[in-house]
């Protein structure tokens, strides 16, 4: 393998080992707080990535040290012959996790064990039916929960994420962390974030800070246990003691993680962003097309990556429309 360029090495000496590949712009559930009310504008079939171009370019990141690629979309489960470009991308020296709502999950089991995937996250934002159909505009809450058992039954690390809004959900966060109590799972809170059309707003948010007061406020101060957490952790982990589970908070809005941030995004048309905040992209599907080098591109954006939140270093600028605005939603930068 070759990897003597550092290409993935930003000007704050952060080192990028992780990829996130958006196989589609497509999915299945309609989220309120990830996709417009009216849809998303998508790609023309013609410039989403073909499963080659998608094995290429992984490739290129792998052969520059990137050691764990996820893929994620829209919902990366309904790409097309998904298993076949598993398949493909199993055959690199490389961990492959998964990021899915779950609905179509028990169709891909055997695929997921041929190839070596362990990790799956599944997004669930209620525990309740109606919430779960409010928030999805659909009626998929049974076959969610099921498959999250399935997918515990079968072993795989299933880590579920949650995204809290207030006076939406908000009020289930111990339900969500008493699921950690019977099941060996991990359950993130994810603080709400800004994106172009899905009517953030602050107050909806619900911080690290508070989650942590609620609980706190349900369970004894010494059942709650601070874990650990890895080098590279978006989280910040902790367990209730005797719990199999644990569960974990994702402050990207009140405590970003920027400091340790490996991680890169691919978009299913092939853009490569360097931070979920920023609204730059670098085109490296039309040069693969042209039959020409990626390394250089990728340098120059790992290069121009900003210290903090795509240049958004204050939570005052985080609030301004016009930065969000400016950025993809969620479904098509791929979350
Ligand atoms: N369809 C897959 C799924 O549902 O997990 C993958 C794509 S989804 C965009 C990836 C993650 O982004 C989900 O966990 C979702 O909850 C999260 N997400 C989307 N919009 C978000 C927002 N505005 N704030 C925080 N998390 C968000």
């Amino acid at each position: 393998m070759k990897n003597n360029k550092n290409i993935l090495v930003d000007s704050f000496n952060r080192k990028h080992t992780y990829l996130r590949i958006s196989l589609t712009e497509r999915c299945n559930l309609r989220c309120t707080y990830c996709m417009p009310e009216d849809g998303v504008l998508l790609s023309h079939k013609s410039n989403i990535m073909n499963f080659d171009e998608i094995y290429s370019i992984a490739k290129t990141f792998v052969e520059n040290g990137v050691t764990k690629i996820r893929l994620t979309g829209g919902e990366p489960l309904i790409r097309k012959g998904l298993p076949v470009l598993l398949k493909k991308l199993a055959t690199l020296p490389v961990e492959i996790g998964i990021t899915t709502n779950g609905v179509i999950v028990d169709r891909f089991m055997d695929t997921f064990k041929k190839c070596g995937i362990e990790h799956i996250n599944v997004s669930l934002d209620s525990l309740k039916k109606e919430k779960f159909r409010q928030i999805t505009r659909r009626n998929y809450f049974e076959r969610v929960q099921k498959n999250i058992l399935l997918l515990v039954e079968n072993g795989f690390k299933v880590k579920i994420n949650a995204v809290l809004i207030r006076g939406f959900n908000d009020d289930e966060i111990v339900d969500f962390v008493k699921l950690s109590k019977d099941l060996p799972i991990s359950i993130r809170f994810i603080e709400f974030m800004p994106f172009d059309g899905n009517k953030w707003d602050m107050k909806k948010m619900v911080s690290y800070a508070e989650i942590i007061d609620r609980l706190n406020s349900h369970f004894l101060e010494e059942q709650i246990e601070r874990l650990q957490d890895n080098p590279n952790d978006t989280s910040k982990n902790y367990k209730i003691k005797g719990y199999k589970g644990s569960f974990a908070i994702i402050s990207s809005v009140t405590n970003p993680f920027c400091d340790s941030c490996n991680r890169l995004r691919l978009t299913a048309d092939g853009h490569l962003k360097n931070c979920l905040f920023s609204n730059s992209e670098s085109d490296l599907l039309t040069k693969l097309r042209e039959g020409n080098p990626i390394e250089p591109i990728i340098q120059k954006a790992v290069q121009a990556k900003f210290k903090v939140r795509g240049g958004m270093d204050t939570l005052e600028k985080l609030k301004e429309p016009k930065f969000h605005s400016l950025n993809r939603n969620m479904t098509t930068i791929g979350g």
